[in-house]
């Protein structure tokens, strides 16, 4: 034996909190109790019960995704990895794929289709605004794109998409597949798979519908499922490939070992969401995030990005400069529980309206935290102001 002695750790009790922290952060966020429950159960795989499970997800994710395709499929693995699994089987090595790039996942969707041997283009959407439909009508004109690729939000700076649905119309227009990143957006505000032309959409597990990290969702269209039919270039990605998982998700076969707990937590997380319905989900978080936004201007700060491309998923908050915004996460979590986000290398913060994230007691103990932080290193911040504020447009549900 080469290392006798085993390792001496510490209990993972002594390692967690004692009290768990309010994940208010861009990732990931807290999860209902049936799903915390779902996930710590394990079942066979395959079989009777694995096989009512998975009907029942492609069901309720046919109608969150809003399309009648049956190829919907769980992923094991981050929402990056669905992310992959929609760029390594839809584009071909060569392929000219038009990638609308706003931030780090937009981009991480063009260095992906590089990465399959795609010939990439980018078009590159100036700072704190949103793709313009015209910008992308322009690019499209050179022609040949075979597949477009867009985030709805991008969680990274926060900046909402809106012309998404303009932009989809164009893709195809074009011919062009299209494949949309909704990972912190679906389930929070509308996504309408089919009447939007999408054509491949990805989402994780632990942002809008709120369920565990690392199983993921797609769902490709009819088009995309020809197209992958048809491809005749080897698929270099044994576990991504599409025809090979569509052996589990649509025939109950073996492709390899389904995450079982995960797929039973994103069961209940999808039952929870057909419960409450989308218009009503919508609305929950179109109040809350509108809400928050509100209490946090009126106790004196200012978001990172202009109404007319803001997201509601994720919001962005200006640091002043004589303020270090990691020290504000710090004092946030150490002193009221309450865990935010910064962002990449940018002195700025980040609040979460995902899922669970938007409930009103989760919003008031946030902007506390926040508000009182701020204070504590010398913000001039106002937070009954900010308070009172956020409970007005809650109280009016605009
Ligand atoms: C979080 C996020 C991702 C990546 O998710 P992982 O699970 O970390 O791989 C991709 N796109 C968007 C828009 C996201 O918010």
């Amino acid at each position: 034996m080469k290392f006798p002695v085993p390792p001496s750790v510490i209990p993972l009790d002594n390692i967690l909190p004692d009290e768990p922290l309010l994940m208010m952060g861009a990732g990931p966020v807290p999860i209902p109790h049936k799903v915390a429950s779902a996930n710590s159960v394990v079942i066979n795989h395959l079989g009777d019960t694995m096989n009512k499970v998975i009907d029942q997800v492609k069901i309720m994710a046919r109608y969150v995704f809003q399309t009648s395709s049956s190829h919907v499929m769980g992923v094991s693995g981050p929402a990056s990895a669905a992310m992959e699994m929609a760029i390594a089987n839809l584009v071909q090595p060569g392929a000219r794929v038009l990638s609308v790039c706003n931030g780090v996942f937009s981009r991480r969707l063009a260095e992906m289709v590089g990465r399959v041997g795609g010939e990439v283009v980018r078009l590159e959407v100036p700072e704190k605004e949103c793709a313009r439909a015209d910008a992308v009508a322009e690019m499209l004109k050179d022609g040949g794109f075979q597949v477009l690729t867009l985030v709805q939000g991008e969680t990274s700076n926060t900046v909402w998409n809106r012309e998404l649905v303009e932009i989809c119309r164009l893709g195809k227009s074009h011919g062009c597949l299209n494949v949309v990143d909704a990972v912190c957006t679906l389930s929070t505000m509308p996504m309408e798979m089919d009447d939007w032309l999408v054509d491949a959409v990805i989402t994780g597990g632990q942002k809008g519908l709120s369920s565990i990290p690392g199983v993921s969702l797609i769902a490709f269209s009819n088009d995309a499922w020809s197209f992958i039919e048809k491809r005749n270039a080897p698929m270099v990605h044994w576990c991504l490939d599409a025809r090979l998982a569509d052996q589990f998700w649509d025939k109950k076969a073996y492709h390899y070992t389904a995450p079982v707990s995960g797929i039973l937590a994103l069961h209940e997380a999808l039952r929870l969401i057909c419960d409450e319905t989308l218009p009503i989900r919508f609305r929950r978080h179109a109040v809350c995030s509108a809400a928050l936004q509100g209490g946090i201007e009126a106790m004196g700060l200012k978001l990172l990005i202009p109404p007319e491309a803001r997201l509601n998923s994720v919001i962005g908050i200006t640091v002043p400069e004589e303020i270090d915004a990691n020290q504000i996460r710090h004092l946030m979590s150490e002193l009221h529980k309450v865990e935010i986000s910064g962002a990449f290398g940018l002195n700025i913060l980040r609040i979460g309206q995902m899922g669970e994230q938007s409930r009103t007691h989760n919003l008031f103990r946030t902007l506390h935290a926040l508000g009182s932080a701020m204070r504590l290193e010398g913000g001039k911040i106002n937070l009954p102001a900010g308070m009172a504020e956020m409970e007005r447009i809650l109280a009016s549900g605009v």
